[in-house]
């Protein structure tokens, strides 16, 4: 994993808040000047079924009303497994502390990444929404994720499960 590339002339304190729009290579704007990062959590139950934790984004947020994963802008020195607990911390009552950290993929747009961080829970428990980002977390069946029968995903996430579906 590489740390996502700091702006030039940034002059910010470690932990310096990354909450802007910054621009990538390609052309793009994206949310997170050091970066992004974001937390998907799974769970394999006993009969061999893969589950996903999901997010449902509150209405108005960007893409409100879709289904991602908890995340957001990483802070300055602050790497993309930090980023994702607090992320993820400030989003939900999940309890991120003890969770390992399986893999990851970036998604590296130059000058600008988001990374995806996988992590496995040995239970499928209930998870309360905190704040006033998301209307409601659920598990889904990793099978439904990109069907059309399964939840309407926020594009960005649409675009990254392919890669981390098998992590
Ligand atoms: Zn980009």
């Amino acid at each position: 994993m590489t740390a996502a590339p700091q702006p030039l002339g940034s002059s910010g304190p470690l932990g310096s808040s990354g909450d802007g729009w910054a621009f990538c290579s390609q052309g793009h704007k994206h949310w997170g000047i050091y970066g992004a990062a974001g937390l998907l959590v799974r769970h394999r139950t006993t009969d061999g079924t893969d589950l996903v934790l999901l997010q449902h984004r509150a209405l108005w947020s960007h893409h409100g009303g879709t289904w991602g994963i908890p995340g957001g802008a990483r802070h300055l020195g602050e790497s993309a497994g930090e980023a994702a607990r607090r992320e993820a911390a400030e989003e939900s009552e999940l309890e991120t502390a003890p969770m390992s950290e399986i893999d990851c993929y970036v998604d590296d747009h130059g000058g600008w990444s988001y990374t995806t961080i996988v992590v496995y829970v040995d239970e499928a428990l209930p998870v309360a929404i905190r704040g006033g980002e998301s209307v409601e977390f659920e598990w889904f069946p990793a099978a439904s994720l990109g069907t059309a029968d399964g939840p309407v995903l926020h594009p960005g996430f649409a675009d990254t499960w392919p890669h981390v579906s098998t992590l």
